[in-house]
């Protein structure tokens, strides 16, 4: 904690992953030894660095930039840049510890990192993005590659910025090296379904487990937060199944929609005008509810996808969503759930899919988008999307094959800590001390 101190996401990430493992340290003792754990929590190497750049007004702007590449046991670094005024070292080190165990659940061949800056994209031009951008890769680019770490989006950081950054990265390096980053525009290497991949992987992971109880989507209301990249794909495909989306929100309020939310008007209103949650409220008119007081987790609903942000799901919000009778929640968003809604979810035997599984198709389609790359093909949506939901399944069964293993079924989050830390513990063991 010393070592670390302030990092209160970082502590809080660790601390979840170690509580679980327990039960796989009594049953494989060596997996203490070499120091392992304590290596497991130090990434391997930390950038930070400046990132000047200057604004519409001739103003000089300076901003901080991040790349915790915490762990290429298993392949090249790989997780997404966060661009938001909340960045700092803690929260970048719980992304990358985070995404470490979940691309180790993938059973792909990729390590875990995760970078951003604590720029604010929130009412800049496209002009000043793409100038944060190319300052922002000016430095990043000499430690990336795509052997080495291979960075894609996240909180605003989509396709837009991606492109800035790879354009940049190509002319630093003189390489049209389409590997080095994920997310890409289909235009110049990227995969279809990345843009889908990671609100659709959610969904099918909420599928699996309803299966185990024999009942599904259909006719099922569901709460989305947030309404960015995850969510609006998790509202599509929620909808595809037959489910009903009642609710979404961003971070100043949220929409309750009991008609179900509008989703050409909500990619409208976000993805071409980027306007707030509130816009939507005011076009879509009768029906929809707009509030800034509250809390969406109010909203009585059969199924919850929290997909904004870390911690926005409180011990409190836990309680009415059981009280309303949820029946399942899964973390689209990292860690968005608290300790304490967790633990709440656990007791009341609700089907709980934490982020590293439930979210995890978002990297693995980055992966795939990889694969694609590096043979030079381009697969159809279809067959993109038919790999997604394999891997979502796979990743589903083995949490649940791994609960049962270690007597206590339907843990999904013990099952993913404990699958996606073997896999990086046998690695890291194998490659000796280093
Ligand atoms: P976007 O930037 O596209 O959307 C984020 C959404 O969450 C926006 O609606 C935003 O509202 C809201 N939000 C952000 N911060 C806060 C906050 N502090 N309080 C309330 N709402 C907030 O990001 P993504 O959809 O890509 O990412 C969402 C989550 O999913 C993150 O935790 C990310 O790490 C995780 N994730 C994303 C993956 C991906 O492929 N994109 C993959 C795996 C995980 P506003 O516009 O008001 O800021």
């Amino acid at each position: 904690l010393r070592r670390n101190a302030g990092e209160v996401e970082f502590h809080q990430a660790v601390e979840e992953v170690l509580e679980s493992l327990g039960c796989v340290i009594a049953k494989h003792p060596d997996y203490m030894s070499r120091a392992l754990i304590e290596r497991l929590c130090e990434p391997e190497r930390q950038i930070i660095f400046r990132v000047p750049w200057i604004d519409d007004k001739g103003r000089f702007r300076i901003n901080r930039g991040f790349r915790v590449q915490f762990n290429s046991a298993l392949g090249p670094y790989k997780g997404g840049l966060r661009f938001h005024p909340s960045v700092n070292v803690g929260i970048i080190k719980f992304l990358g510890f985070e995404q470490t165990f979940k691309n180790a659940l993938t059973g792909l061949p990729i390590g875990g990192g995760k970078g951003g800056s604590d720029f604010n994209p929130r009412g800049r031009s496209d002009a000043e993005i793409m100038r944060f951008c190319q300052s922002f890769m000016t430095e990043l680019y000499r430690h990336l590659g795509e052997y080495t770490d291979v960075p894609a989006g996240d909180i605003g950081c989509g396709a837009r910025e991606i492109g800035y950054l790879f354009g940049q990265y190509k002319r630093l390096t003189n390489r049209y090296e389409a590997g080095v980053l994920t997310g890409k525009g289909l235009t110049y290497g990227g995969s279809r379904a990345r843009t889908e991949a990671t609100g659709y992987g959610a969904t099918y992971f909420v599928d699996s487990m309803l299966r185990t109880k024999g009942t599904s989507f259909d006719g099922r209301r569901a709460v989305v937060s947030g309404s960015g990249n995850v969510a609006i794909y998790a509202i599509e495909k929620i909808h595809e199944f037959g489910g009903k989306v009642i609710a979404c929100s961003d971070s100043s309020g949220f929409v309750v929609d009991d008609n179900g939310i509008d989703l050409d008007l909500l990619k409208e209103t976000k993805l071409v005008r980027r306007e707030r949650i509130s816009a939507y409220a005011e076009a879509k008119g009768a029906g929809a509810v707009y509030s800034e007081k509250g809390s969406i987790w109010d909203v009585p609903c059969d199924v919850a996808i929290p997909s904004a942000t870390q911690n926005e799901l409180t011990g409190k919000d836990a309680k009415s969503l059981v009280d309303n009778g949820v029946i399942a929640v899964a973390e689209g968003a990292n860690m968005p759930s608290t300790p304490d809604a967790i633990r709440l979810f656990h007791e009341a035997g609700i089907l709980f899919g934490p982020a590293k599984a439930a979210n995890a198709g978002g990297v693995a389609t980055s992966a795939l988008e990889m694969q694609q790359n590096a043979s030079r093909d381009s697969w159809t949506f279809d067959e993109t999307e038919a790999r997604l939901a394999a891997i979502m399944r796979r990743i589903h069964d083995r949490c649940a094959e791994t609960a049962d293993e270690y007597g206590a079924p339907g843990n999904y989050a013990l099952g993913a800590n404990i699958t996606g830390f073997v896999r990086v513990a046998e690695a890291m063991q194998a490659l000796g001390v280093i």
